[in-house]
């Protein structure tokens, strides 16, 4: 007999019921008679959906915090496991969620198309991620990229790393001038880099602070940001100084989370124009590698005034932006890109004839309890676009 708790099937959790139901997610099949619905929507689609959970901090190591997330294998992670069976705290946070008694979810099994655990680097994130995405933009398609997460959960430190180790801009861009480089007696490449925030809805060049710019959409090259002040690079080492200085004028504001919480989306975004030598056919693709400002739950945080205003522009675009990947999923007609400036800017590197990749940043501390429940449930959500690709790529 199992002792059976509340069975949740939308959206592609499921409960698990015992223990041993953890060691695979197949065995779930034999137990409700249907197959976990992320596995049946992971094929051939054109978005990935990874999660990465990252060490815990010193903090949380050193306080009686518990581990809130499992993973049982290289796809599936479970939230809360049940066998934990550890007291649960809400060190520091009894405020923001003074409403929450007990733990509310519990054993809730997610499948991605891959999961990191702690122990992964910034260059195994890039060999499952972007890495596939430069071989889609050489052949003339949008590619985007981007990091999911609360503030704290490792979004910053995946997009840009460190010295030891450098984040997936940099390893992509190195990437794509080595694939350059082999491809420069067939085709000739120009590769041009901009780096833009969007702030409170509006959006500004972050190479070249000035004032709010508008987008604008242009039948050959897309959405276009006008006015924003283009670098074009010809090697990756370049970036470091351009990334650096581009952080250094980002909105951060420090929070209970980060000294130094990121308030914005950061938008790197690299153009390719390959003209291809035997036929002069000329190609254009963009890839677009997102830095998500933090998921919490801005109203929520107890702030007011300016940081309230600010917490609610960030969970509209972010509601706005799992609305628009979820419109396109359902084949919706009319597919609401226009809700945020984040959408707008997006509109042309998601969806149909785009690939897409999203990395899901979470702790593994019962600190962030609420929010690594709620990116994981944000996650599954964008793991159930359809494929709608044109050409084999
Ligand atoms: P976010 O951008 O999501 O707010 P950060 O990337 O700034 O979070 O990460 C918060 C802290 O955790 C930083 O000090 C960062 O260096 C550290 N960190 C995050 N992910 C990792 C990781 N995978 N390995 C080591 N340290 C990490
Ligand atoms: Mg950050």
């Amino acid at each position: 007999m199992f002792r059976l708790g509340l069975l949740k099937v939308g959206n592609g959790l499921k409960m698990v019921k015992n223990k041993k139901d953890l060691k695979s997610p197949h065995r779930n099949r034999s137990l409700t008679g249907t197959r976990p619905i992320s596995r049946i929507r992971a094929k051939g689609r054109n978005i990935r959906v990874i999660v990465r959970v990252r060490p815990p901090s010193n903090r949380e190591q050193g306080e009686n915090f518990s581990n809130v997330l499992k993973i049982v294998d290289d796809s599936t992670i479970v939230f809360d496991p049940k066998e934990e069976n550890v007291p649960f705290f809400y060190h520091g946070v009894q405020q923001r969620y003074r409403n929450l008694t007990k733990r509310p979810n519990k054993n809730l099994q997610f499948t991605f198309d891959r999961v990191f655990s702690h122990e992964a680097c910034n260059n195994d994130v890039f060999e499952c991620t972007t890495k596939e995405l430069i071989k889609t933009l050489m052949n003339g398609y949008n590619c985007s990229a981007f990091v999911y997460g609360a503030t704290g959960a490792g979004k910053t430190h995946t997009m840009l790393g460190r010295g030891d180790d450098p984040g997936i801009i940099f390893l992509t861009m190195r990437e794509l001038f080595k694939q350059k480089d082999e491809l420069s007696q067939e085709r000739h490449f120009e590769i041009e880099v901009t780096y833009l925030e969007v702030y409170n809805e509006t959006v500004k060049d972050l190479l070249n602070p000035g004032p709010a710019l508008e987008l604008r959409e242009n039948g050959q090259y897309g959405v276009i940001v006008a006015g924003i002040q283009v670098h074009r690079i010809d090697k990756s080492e370049k970036l470091f100084d351009l990334l650096e200085q581009g952080n250094k004028n980002r909105t951060q504001h420090p929070t209970d989370a980060n000294e130094e919480s990121s308030r914005s989306h950061a938008i790197f975004q690299v153009c390719l124009r390959m003209k291809i030598i035997s036929t002069n056919e000329i190609r254009l693709a963009k890839l677009s590698m997102i830095d998500l400002a933090g998921s919490e739950n801005g109203a929520a945080t107890g702030y007011s005034g300016a940081r309230f205003t600010e917490g609610v522009n960030i969970n509209k675009s972010l509601l706005a932006l799992g609305n628009y990947i979820n419109g396109l999923a359902h084949k919706q007609r009319y597919v609401p890109y226009r809700d945020s400036k984040l959408t707008r800017l997006l509109k042309d590197s998601l969806g149909d004839n785009c690939q897409t990749v999203m990395i899901a940043n979470v702790s593994p501390s019962s600190l962030s309890y609420e929010d690594t429940y709620n990116t994981l449930r944000y996650a599954i959500r964008v793991k159930s676009i359809k494929p709608n690709m044109q050409k084999n790529i």
